[in-house]
């Protein structure tokens, strides 16, 4: 088994599509490894996605991801960054597979309802980043 970690985005808790989104997570064999309702800063989206601080799309993006509360979630699989990916489906929901979360629940490339990590590396990275380790059950 591993760990990924997810971010029901803001467009994703203003809809209402929390219980939809984690009936679709727990339905594809996940374990709720840790999970909470916060608000990223301005300073929490810029540091969490300064991968992308060179893109014509990063003020937009920082704008989006602080606009509101997310849902925040660690989650435990076999193959587990690997097999959310394929559940949530593109980043763009337009070229999302049918059934996934994207495909269901996503407006838009902007507004595209989840995150999911890309690596394990990565998922360790931004799961430390949310959550304390007394936070991980
Ligand atoms: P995430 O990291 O959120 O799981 P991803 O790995 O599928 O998404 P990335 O390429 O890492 O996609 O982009 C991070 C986020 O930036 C996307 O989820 C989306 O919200 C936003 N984004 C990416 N490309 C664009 C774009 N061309 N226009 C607007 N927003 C974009």
């Amino acid at each position: 088994t591993n760990r990924t970690f997810t971010m029901l985005k803001p467009d994703s808790v203003e809809k209402g599509y929390i219980g939809a989104i984690l009936e679709k997570i727990n339905a594809a064999g996940f374990r709720i490894v840790a999970m909470k309702m916060t608000q990223m800063t301005v300073a929490n989206a810029e540091e969490f996605y300064a991968v992308h601080n060179e893109r014509p799309f990063f003020g937009e993006l920082v704008e989006y991801m602080t606009r509101g509360p997310i849902i925040a979630a660690i989650l435990e699989k076999e193959n587990a960054v690997e097999d959310f990916r394929a559940l949530i489906g593109a980043t763009n929901p337009a070229d999302a597979a049918e059934g996934t979360i994207r495909k269901l629940y996503a407006a838009s490339m902007g507004e595209n309802a989840v995150h999911g990590s890309d690596s394990d590396e990565n998922a360790a990275i931004e799961a430390a980043y949310h959550f304390s380790g007394r936070e991980q059950f």
